[in-house]
């Protein structure tokens, strides 16, 4: 999406709310001087998290030990699970750096966020059930490998378990946490008598890398930026000091792996992070509070909520929507990620399109002064989101030394927010004091359209588990 053009003036606010302008602009800006700080500080977690310590940062090592080289083939099975959808693909690797998909996508039920273990595992299984009826109506030979995308913290000691450290998000499902998910869809497999057997676990950034490298060597990093943030990279073995005495003997201590970051949790001490009032309400009101404070700030899951509790705060201060019925815009989380997205895209001089989505979708009439408030909240509250998320970005490019890069990036902040990608290659500016060039492709690390990593990198990350295993290789 190209980058909203700003139009009509400002002349027309009222001075009263000119100056909540004024007071949001000073909160919500990053000036460049506090990304370097914020990537300074960050370089040094991710380094504590790969320490035998760690840190707060988990910095997980993914057991992805090789490169992809493009001439994988085969079919494979992915499952991609994430915050709205559960997704199942089939992926025919070509080969020569192509691949071929055939998908099917399952809403979530709304009450699985919050349900149970066992209605969540359920439910994947009869929607793996659904797809193989109707792709492999003759049924299938052999049990087809499958690689499980699972966007959430998970600690593994191989590549085919994956415990979940916590649920991100707004997940909050009992009786998972600390336990080993892989199991819990095998039993529920077996119980309808699915051929099929669970490859890999991979969380979505380490899939997105490797996908994005199957058909771009260039790749350095994986990140999504979406309902959640994060970022995948290659380290080498011997770097990751936690990794001694987990390795087996046969492992090249120069040999590669992928460690999933989970930065999302960057600064959960609250150091550095430029948080406003409305930041520290989004924590203290989400199930896990004092967690993921990168992500609340940066995240398509927190954005609209943002927006909302700022003006819920100026409308209970009198200032902004006085004698309206504030009953829909009080509901926490009404306003989702598409609501500042859209109100940046509003084209009209007078906001129409932002006045028709107050008026129709949240029973509130707005006048032209509010309106171009709230414009200028969601422009700053965007621009935050997009500079700071960088930060992950900066940090790995420092850390591992990488002077141009591409890193693949996918998420629907990144691919429907407007203005996003313009946001963040100027945020790269700034911290890395290049000179400006026209196009946001022109810098040394550019952030790229990622390949489907929940998909083709499941898959992708199968063939070269199945290929280790062929070898002999731990
Ligand atoms: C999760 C990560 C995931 C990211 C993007 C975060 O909330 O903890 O595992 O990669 O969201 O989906
Ligand atoms: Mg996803």
């Amino acid at each position: 999406k190209k980058p909203p053009v700003r139009k009509g003036s400002m002349a027309d606010v009222p001075a009263s709310l000119m100056e909540q302008i004024t007071r949001f602009e000073e909160v919500f800006t990053v000036p460049a001087e506090k990304l370097k700080e914020v990537t300074e500080r960050f370089v040094g977690e991710l380094n504590k998290g790969l320490s035998k310590k760690g840190g707060n940062i988990p910095m997980i090592p993914g057991w992805v030990m090789d490169f992809p080289t493009g001439s994988e083939t085969g079919d494979y099975l992915a499952i991609d699970l994430g915050g709205t959808n559960l997704r199942v693909v089939l992926v025919k690797l070509g080969g020569k750096r192509d691949f071929d998909t055939t998908q099917s996508k399952y809403k979530l039920p709304d009450h699985m966020r919050t349900g149970s273990a066992d209605a969540l595992f359920s439910f994947i299984a009869d929607c793996l059930k659904a797809f193989l009826d109707e792709e492999f109506p003759e049924g299938v030979d052999h049990a087809l490998p499958l690689g499980f995308t699972f966007s959430y913290p998970a600690s593994q000691d191989r590549i085919n378990e994956g415990f979940l450290q916590r649920w991100t998000k707004g997940f909050d499902i009992d009786g998972v946490e600390g336990k080993d998910v892989v199991p819990m869809l095998q039993e529920q497999l077996k119980k309808r008598d699915i051929p099929i057997d669970v490859v890999a676990l991979i969380n979505d950034t380490t899939g997105t890398l490797v996908a994005s490298m199957y058909t771009d060597p260039e790749t350095r990093m994986g990140c999504i930026f979406g309902t959640g943030v994060n970022g995948a990279y290659y380290d080498v073995c011997s770097g990751v000091e936690k990794l001694q005495g987990r390795l087996a003997d046969d492992v090249d201590p120069d040999a590669p792996m992928a460690i999933n970051c989970e930065y999302g949790s960057f600064d959960n001490e609250l150091i550095t992070l430029p948080r406003t009032k409305y930041d520290i309400l989004v924590d203290k009101q989400s199930p896990r509070p004092g967690q993921q404070s990168f992500e609340k700030m940066t995240s398509g899951y927190y954005l609209g909520e943002l927006l909302r509790l700022a003006l819920v705060d100026l409308a209970g201060q009198g200032l902004i929507f006085s004698g309206q019925d504030l009953s829909k815009l009080e509901k926490p989380y009404v306003m989702d990620t598409a609501y500042p997205a859209r109100i940046e895209e509003d084209p009209f001089e007078n906001l129409e399109d932002t006045y028709d989505i107050f008026k129709n979708e949240l029973g509130v009439e707005t006048t032209n002064g509010e309106r171009k408030l709230i414009r200028r909240l969601a422009e700053l509250i965007g621009t935050r989101a997009s500079r700071m998320s960088v930060c992950g970005i900066a940090a790995v490019c420092k850390k591992r030394g990488y002077k141009t890069a591409h890193i693949a990036a996918d998420g629907s902040v990144f691919n429907l927010y407007p203005g996003f990608k313009e946001r963040a290659a100027a945020g790269l500016r700034d911290i890395f004091d290049w000179e400006v060039k026209k196009n946001y492709e022109d810098y040394p690390i550019v952030i790229v359209a990622a390949e489907d990593g929940s998909g083709a990198g499941a898959a992708i990350i199968a063939a070269l588990t199945q290929k280790r295993l062929a070898a002999g290789k731990s």
